[in-house]
């Protein structure tokens, strides 16, 4: 979804929590040069309504890899667990830059079962993001 066919108030709810960037990944609309979108958390297709919360701002590659998904496994114990929810859950409880600043790391469950999920981690993000940090860009202040 667009935030172009959003409601009024509810763009502007999102604009001022998210702050053009994925709430997922942290990629900033700035540094893609993509407009964000907005992801359903909990698909329409599941009858996820469109009220601020379940709604969120993602990248592009975060929501199409999230496509209708509110699960998946978390690589460590093998269970499926619900993937991260970020309205009502901390990005900082659940994932965590590495020194580098270029990999994102499942501190949880949740985190590690996301962060498969959306390949928050692939070859193409990480190497954007190595540059983004080159020039101070990367990882965005909360
Ligand atoms: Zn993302």
């Amino acid at each position: 979804m667009s935030e172009h066919t959003l409601p009024a108030n509810l763009r502007e709810q999102l604009l001022a929590t998210d702050d053009r960037w994925c709430v997922y990944c942290h990629t900033t609309e700035a540094n893609s040069g993509q407009p964000m979108t907005v992801d359903h958390i909990v698909p329409q297709a599941q009858d996820g309504p469109t009220s601020f919360d379940n709604l969120c701002f993602a990248c592009r590659r975060c929501n199409e890899f999230k496509g209708s998904a509110t699960t998946a496994c978390d690589p460590l114990t093998g269970e499926i667990v619900s993937l991260f929810y970020p309205r009502n859950q901390t990005w900082s409880e659940h994932f965590a830059w590495d020194a580098s600043g270029t990999w994102v790391i499942g501190l949880t469950a949740v985190g590690r079962a996301t962060v498969i999920a959306l390949n928050m981690n692939s070859t193409v993000i990480v190497n954007a993001r190595r540059r983004w940090v080159s020039v101070g860009w990367h990882p965005p202040e909360p």
